[in-house]
């Protein structure tokens, strides 16, 4: 999408505007919106629109306004002078705070027997997220706060030296919308049975209500999905990236291409019509080439990663990880690519052969979740990562291209610059807007901040934060 006309207008006239969308809080006003919907826990569909608009409108509004007001800061040197002063230092993360009240709702929804709703926010917010990604490759580098320096405690803490850089916060956002969208995504896609479209693969995903067309997560999920994982491989730091367990959402990238297949050759896959009343078409049939030529450059760039190619190994073998009920099969995710992308689907045999012939069962075994450096000190995946890496600069993956030539390793997950209660069961829509719901860190690791007892309460207990505190005190954080 353009930005519509929007360079068009002189720099003078482009502050102007900036300064008064940012004044008139509109992004805030749609924060709000979205929350008291989420609050009222109304799910009939008018909320659904509602939701849905709010984060169209962001999405439309978010990358102008922030490059804007990027070339704005820069024209005016260091943040002095261009009307800016009253308010104080401008914080990103105020404008963002709409995608982390879209990512709550996204994860209590998710806890609903019925995942339509989350999938479609989830959808909506990859989207947004992805869209944002544009504006970073046109950025300086990040300067990240420390956590003390960071916006933690309200109103003292924005006046404060280190103001988080716009970069830093639009990486977080998008390691937001990976941790967020995928897990739901899969599971919308698993409850729609998607998996059972061209026989074999049923026994990956069971469907639970096939009766329920309302649960159809549709092909059009594709681009979101694909984008997110992309920003995942590209936007968060390894550990995170296979606690997200990107093989999963590589598995269901192969089982919507397949169906989009089926859906436009109905003759081969005979379910022509069955979903959404016939062939969608959200995604141009010409765009479908670049899709799938996406998800295999995804899986080169993790399998030419040293980091992460034991784990590639790992799922090119189909083995099982731990709590994954979905091994991906590259057999099928190859077979999907080839309609669309026969070079995609080559490079994917080439690298599952690679990791058949280098490996050992040995060499693998067990090495795989955030211990990849093991399994190749282990030996035998170097023939996986030579030919991944002979494969990588063919397969580029969209967006982000100069901003991360720039980052190197910055991390952009845990966040630091966006405020985010690190409890990821949060169901706290309370106050008008994200950005002003005061958080407070452990004061054990001070490596996440909480938006109350009850969310820390919760996160010792169940969501395994017990163990990750004194891994993270340990490790000197
Ligand atoms: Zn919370
Ligand atoms: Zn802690």
């Amino acid at each position: 999408m353009g930005d519509y006309g929007w360079s068009d207008l002189g720099s003078a006239a482009r502050a102007a505007c900036v300064q008064q969308l940012l004044d008139a809080g509109l992004l805030q006003s749609l924060d709000t919106l979205l929350r008291l919907h989420a609050a009222s826990g109304r799910k009939d569909q008018r909320a659904r629109d509602a939701a849905h608009t709010v984060l169209l409108v962001a999405g439309q509004l978010l990358p102008p306004i922030l490059r804007a007001h990027d070339a704005v800061a820069r024209d005016a040197g260091a943040g002095a002078g261009a009307g800016g002063d009253e308010g104080g230092a401008w914080w990103p993360q105020d404008e963002l705070g709409v995608l982390v009240s879209a990512a709550k709702l996204v994860r209590r929804e998710a806890a609903d027997p019925d995942p339509t709703w989350a999938a479609d926010i989830a959808v909506d917010f990859a989207s947004v997220a992805y869209g944002l990604s544009a504006v970073i490759d046109n950025l300086p580098p990040p300067s990240v706060p420390n956590r003390e320096g960071g916006p933690g405690g309200g109103a003292a803490a924005r006046e404060g030296p280190a103001a988080p850089t716009l970069t830093a916060a639009v990486r977080e956002v998008m390691a937001l919308a990976c941790c967020t969208a995928l897990p739901i995504l899969e599971r919308a896609a698993a409850a729609d049975g998607t998996g059972a479209v061209g026989g074999g693969r049923s026994e990956m995903v069971q469907p639970e209500d096939p009766c329920n067309r309302d649960t159809a997560l549709h092909t059009d999920a594709i681009r979101p999905i694909a984008a997110c994982l992309v920003l995942a491989v590209q936007a968060v730091r390894r550990t995170e990236l296979l606690a997200l367990q990107p093989q999963r959402a590589l598995a269901l990238l192969s089982r919507l291409l397949l169906r989009e297949h089926d859906l436009r050759r109905p003759a081969e896959g005979g379910v022509g019509g069955s979903v959404g009343g016939g062939a969608r078409d959200d995604i141009p049939e010409e765009d479908l080439p670049a899709l799938a030529g996406t998800v295999a450059g995804m899986l080169v760039h993790m399998a030419a990663d040293e980091q992460l190619v034991g784990a590639v190994a790992g799922w090119l073998r189909g083995e099982a990880v731990a709590g994954t009920e979905a091994p991906l099969d590259p057999g099928a995710l190859a077979a999907a690519l080839r309609p669309w992308n026969a070079a995609a689907a080559d490079a994917v045999a080439r690298l599952h052969a690679a990791a058949a012939a280098a490996l050992s069962p040995a060499a693998v075994g067990g090495a795989v979740i955030g211990d990849g450096a093991s399994a190749v000190d282990g030996g035998g995946v170097e023939g996986l990562l030579a030919a991944a890496r002979s494969d990588a600069a063919k397969w580029r993956l969209p967006g982000m291209q100069a901003a991360l030539a720039r980052l190197g390793d910055t991390s952009a997950w845990p966040p630091l610059v966006l405020r985010l209660c690190g409890n990821p069961s949060c169901r706290n829509f309370a106050g008008p807007v994200e950005a002003d719901l005061p958080l407070r860190q452990c004061s054990a690791c001070k490596s996440v901040r909480y938006c109350g007892a009850g969310c820390q309460r919760q996160h010792w207990r169940e969501g395994g934060h017990k163990a990750a505190c004194a891994r993270l005190r340990e490790g000197g954080s």
